[in-house]
């Protein structure tokens, strides 16, 4: 059977893992980003003054416990050792992140073992709530009032410019409570960040002689058309000119600054407060520890509802907009020739890792549907 003549629109990780494979596999693939980058929102940078390597939109950490994902990045760039710590600054006084035993009695001015904390924030959590729905009833489910207050309302009321009481229980659920002094912010088998950046990792992904890359310009539907299968990793309602109306994103701006030195000793501090404005500074050459650059480069990162010429980058999923989500879902499931994917495509919110998993799956998928004549 002769190479199918494919089209992926979007030059992130969907668009190049799927690329890839089927590229592999004998067919022909071109892969147009609107950018004039590849990587997508991974992208990653040197900064031409000081040397750092900057997460260009924000802070991607690769964390995984899928074997097959872990193999798949190594096997395109080499993965340095990095642990994401996350600290935050709440009242005046710095924490630890995700909510940890040093946290619990930081902020209790206690020395609790693990069992008496246990036992302590029991007593501050609503046992009441039996099965919670929203980010708040997690949050009072799980660590109380107190502790609900200090990290997760402000930031949470910031980051998605709600009240936590809209939001769904599930953003929360991404987040541990430990009794002991882990402070690793996942939990994963295996953590790393790729030596060269994320771009350089995506670049040798893409490079196959299967593959053809065009950057800086946006793909017509009719020109889809003309393709034997399409990939689409740009945002779900884009594809149907929105004509059921906009799904809600955040977007995030960043203000850049920089620095002589160290300016925060670490790579992310939160701020949990809503009088501080931004949500968190990353300070980006802490994100590859291994290198040592004198210059610093920083990000003050603001979130604010997405508008039709912004970059969408975390999928809002209101309650009262699952509605629309489905029926812009159905129409996708019945779109020939096209498969929907990735964070914006499937408009979810997508760790890297879950993304190459996916992005495999559809791949295999659409690769063993085309060997028995059923591709959609
Ligand atoms: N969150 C919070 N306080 C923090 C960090 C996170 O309230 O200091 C909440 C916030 O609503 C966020 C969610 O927990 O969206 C998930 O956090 P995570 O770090 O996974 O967010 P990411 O930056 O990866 O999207």
């Amino acid at each position: 059977m002769g190479g199918k003549n494919l089209l992926m629109v979007g030059a992130g990780l969907s668009g190049a893992v799927i690329g890839r494979h089927l590229a592999e596999l004998g067919h022909k693939v071109t892969v147009i980003d609107a950018r004039d980058h590849i990587g997508g929102n991974c992208h990653t940078e040197r900064d031409g003054d000081t040397g750092v390597m900057v997460h260009v939109y924000g802070p991607h950490i690769f964390h995984t416990d899928d074997e097959e994902v872990w193999e798949y990045v190594n096997r395109f760039e080499r993965f340095m050792p990095y642990k994401n710590r996350v600290k935050t600054t709440v009242g005046g006084h710095v924490y630890s992140l995700p909510i940890n035993l040093h946290t619990i009695n930081q902020f209790y001015g206690r020395a609790m073992r693990p069992d008496e904390a246990k036992a302590f924030i029991e007593e501050q959590a609503d046992t009441s709530i039996d099965d919670p729905q929203t980010f708040e009833e997690q949050a009072l489910r799980f660590v109380g009032p107190d502790l609900y207050e200090a990290f997760f309302k402000g930031y949470t009321q910031k980051q998605w410019g709600c009240s936590p009481t809209e939001l769904p229980a599930s953003i929360l659920k991404r987040l541990p409570v430990r009794f002991n002094y882990d402070d690793n912010y996942f939990a994963h088998r295996f953590q790393g960040m790729p030596e060269n950046g994320y771009t350089a990792m995506i670049g040798r992904i893409l490079d196959h002689e299967g593959i053809r890359v065009e950057l800086g310009r946006k793909v017509t539907r009719a020109e889809a058309a003309a393709y034997d299968h399409v990939f689409y990793s740009g945002p779900l309602d884009g594809w149907f000119d929105y004509e059921l109306g906009r799904l809600g994103y955040r977007t995030l701006d960043f203000e850049r600054f920089t620095h002589d030195g160290d300016y925060q000793g670490t790579a992310v501090m939160n701020y949990g407060e809503v009088g501080v404005p931004y949500t968190r500074i990353t300070e980006h050459k802490h994100f590859s520890p291994w290198e040592s650059h004198e210059g610093s480069v920083l990000y003050r990162e603001f979130s604010r509802e997405c508008g039709p010429d912004d970059i969408p980058y975390y999928p809002i999923r209101l309650v009262d907009e699952k509605e629309m989500l489905s029926a812009y879902v159905d129409r996708a499931k019945t779109e020939r020739g096209v498969s929907f994917v990735g964070r914006l495509g499937t408009y979810r919110y997508l760790d890297m890792d879950v993304t190459i998993r996916e992005a495999l799956d559809a791949a295999r998928a659409w690769a063993r549907a085309e060997e028995l004549g059923e591709t959609p």
